[in-house]
């Protein structure tokens, strides 16, 4: 490893949703003159031009190859993260950023720190939010010496900026990991992750058959539709990938519509990265009343149609 300095690397394992970690990455170099965000990216170009419209100060493109998956890049990413000796390296937490930091991690000696969602600076030593026990605590964390390596929420799309130049490594995947066949699941794909609106629905709704008031505000709104636990395990209205919360998907869009869900924690912690929750519940002493931006006490029934209506107009 080089001599260290104060840059910090985003590593996009071929999938451009970094919002998240492209955001942290500019707070933590917000607050040193002259370090950079270095965009290190894996897989096809269009990924690597997506990115450098992000707000990264450098995009460095390994490469693509046939088949190989975001795991098959570990050691040339590692490689390129220890040439460049950053002070950070932030992944997006999903599967490819995962294995990436891990990677990066084993090669650097360095320490991964899962869930974060701010970063500072104080005296020469990185301080790190993250959240801990499944999203109802955050623990602070202070990191001296090497690097220290970040897994941060994907985050929604943010608003392109004007591109930097893409600089071509020509690296190749340093394993042999190819991927020999994709079948369909038989799920329906759902990116929750990625969506820049998400409608919850709760055990307000009163049957299967009702699923189409939500779906038509989703539609609407150009968003997805999720819910909570007891709709996707037990009911089974809705397939497991679509529960937010401690124990299923944890999102981070633009606007989540919490309609017929109480708001207790091991839900409302899966929605903490929105940035504007709107309640929709008859009861006005529903917890999620104390926990949202804007809140319509009423029947979802009327006021999901009624919110679907003057939209489509
Ligand atoms: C270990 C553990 C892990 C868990 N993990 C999760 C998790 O990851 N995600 C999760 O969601 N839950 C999780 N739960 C369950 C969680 O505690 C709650 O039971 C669940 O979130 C409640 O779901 P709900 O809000 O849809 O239902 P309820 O709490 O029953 O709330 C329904 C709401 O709908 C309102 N309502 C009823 N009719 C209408 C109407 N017509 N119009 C408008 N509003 C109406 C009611 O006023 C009420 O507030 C977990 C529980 C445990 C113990």
């Amino acid at each position: 490893m080089n001599e260290s300095t104060q840059d910090v690397l985003v590593l996009v394992d071929g999938d451009a949703a970094v919002a998240g970690p492209v955001a942290v990455a500019r707070a933590a170099v917000s607050q040193t003159p002259g370090a950079t965000v270095t965009a290190v990216v894996v897989g096809a170009r269009p990924v690597a031009d997506a990115v450098a419209a992000s707000g990264v100060d450098r995009v460095l493109w390994l490469g693509d190859a046939e088949g190989a998956p975001a795991e098959a890049w570990a050691g040339a990413v590692a490689d390129a993260v220890a040439q460049a000796a950053p002070r950070l390296v932030v992944a997006p937490a999903r599967d490819g950023g995962r294995a990436l930091a891990g990677a990066v991690a084993a090669r650097c000696g360095a320490p991964v720190l899962t869930g974060v969602t701010e970063v500072t600076l104080e005296d020469g030593a990185v301080v790190v939010q993250r959240d801990v026990h499944g999203g109802i605590a955050v623990r602070t964390e202070r990191v001296t010496g090497g690097p220290a390596v970040l897994t941060v929420a994907p985050g929604g799309s943010s608003e392109p900026v004007a591109p930097v130049a893409v600089e071509e490594a020509g690296a190749a995947p340093s394993t042999a990991v190819r991927v020999r066949e994709e079948r369909a699941s038989g799920r329906e794909a759902v990116d929750l992750g990625g969506a820049r609106v998400v409608v919850g629905i709760g055990r307000g709704l009163k049957a299967r058959e009702d699923l189409a008031i939500v779906e038509r505000l989703a539609a609407a709104l150009g968003g997805e539709v999720a819910c909570s636990r007891p709709l996707a395990e037990g009911h089974d209205w809705l397939t497991k990938d679509r529960y937010i919360g401690i124990s299923g998907q944890h999102v981070a869009p633009d606007l989540y519509v919490a309609a017929g869900i109480s708001g207790q924690v091991q839900h409302m912690v899966g929605v903490a990265g929105a940035k504007v929750v709107v309640a929709i519940n008859s009861d006005p002493d529903a917890p999620v009343f104390a926990q949202c931006d804007h809140g319509v006490v009423g029947d979802l029934y009327a006021v999901l149609p009624a919110l679907a209506a003057a939209l489509e107009a």
